[in-house]
């Protein structure tokens, strides 16, 4: 089974539009795995019936009984987060000042104090219209537990993707170039950067070919919304060239991108347009170059 991975060194450049045409013309042949965890939109492209529903935990936070507790406020003087506060004859802590260490649970006198899991998220396997398989994510409100949800989604689509056997995982990574990227990329077989001619594309892109590159993975390129600026376009060109990067696809822009989305399609499922038939090439070239 083959893991591509979908990324691009920022928003917006159509990564995720991308990853929902390849899923489609991959079908019940690819698992999907939606890591762009922090905002989550693959659902956007198709509708999902959940399958499963599993909580992400990640960390502790110490929890007072009050029916235990002695009051001698040992407690208090061992937290180094001031994370403990009396309340009446008894102490509490503030969850969000408590950092999870553990050290009040280990010397209090009475065992008042339970080290809870905290839950950081959840974790979805959904089917899609295609009647293929979507594990995405929702992280919890104010965790920053990106990166390990990330591996935990992908770790979930692997054991989906071995059940039913499909030959590969489709991975919409994360924007940027954060530890959520790095946990998208890491051990996959081919990876491919989405960028487009502008500035911020291509400084983006440079930024995201560094990570790649520590990852020995073989990478190609799709230069959306080429058209934009053909100087620009031109000098991507050359940099993909220089990288020796494959060139999968140049799409120009077309508005039908955002009308396929507005319609919780993938755009290669609007017939008759220029653009499905490049994206299929360039799902094509991916097929040949992981064979
Ligand atoms: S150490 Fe235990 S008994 Fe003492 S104040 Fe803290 S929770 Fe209460
Ligand atoms: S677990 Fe650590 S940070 Fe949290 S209340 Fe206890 S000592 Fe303080």
């Amino acid at each position: 089974m083959k893991q591509i991975v979908i990324i691009s060194g920022k928003g917006g450049t159509g990564k995720t539009s991308l990853t929902a045409s390849f899923a489609f013309l991959a079908g019940k042949d690819a698992v999907v795995a939606d890591c762009d965890v922090d905002a989550a939109d693959m659902h956007l492209v198709t509708e999902l019936v959940t399958l499963e529903k599993k909580n992400f935990f990640s960390g502790y936070e110490a929890v007072i009984d009050p029916g235990m507790c002695a009051g001698c406020g040992d407690c208090v003087k061992v937290c180094h987060f001031d994370a403990i506060l009396p309340e009446g004859d008894v102490y509490k802590v503030l969850p969000v000042e408590c950092e999870g260490c553990g050290y009040c649970a280990r010397i209090c006198p009475v065992g008042a104090i339970e080290m809870k899991k905290l839950k950081a998220g959840e974790i979805y396997v959904a089917r899609t219209r295609m009647n293929s398989l979507l594990v995405h994510a929702r992280l919890g409100i104010g965790s920053d537990m990106s990166g390990k949800l990330v591996a935990e989604v992908r770790k979930e689509a692997k054991i989906q993707a071995e059940k039913i056997k499909t030959k590969y995982i489709l991975i919409d990574g994360s924007p940027g170039i954060g530890c959520p990227v790095t946990a998208s990329v890491t051990g996959t077989d081919y990876v491919v950067l989405v960028t487009e001619p502008t500035l911020s594309g291509i400084h983006d892109l440079k930024r995201v070919i560094e990570i790649v590159r520590n990852f020995d993975v073989p990478a190609g390129c799709v230069i959306n919304k080429a058209d934009i600026h053909p100087e620009m376009a031109m000098q991507l060109r050359d940099f993909v060239n220089h990288q020796g990067l494959d060139l999968l696809a140049e799409i120009p822009y077309d508005q039908n991108f955002s009308k396929a989305i507005n319609e919780g399609k993938s755009i290669v499922e609007k017939k008759d347009l220029p653009v499905s038939g490049l994206i299929n090439g360039a799902w094509k070239k991916v097929l040949e170059n992981i064979s």
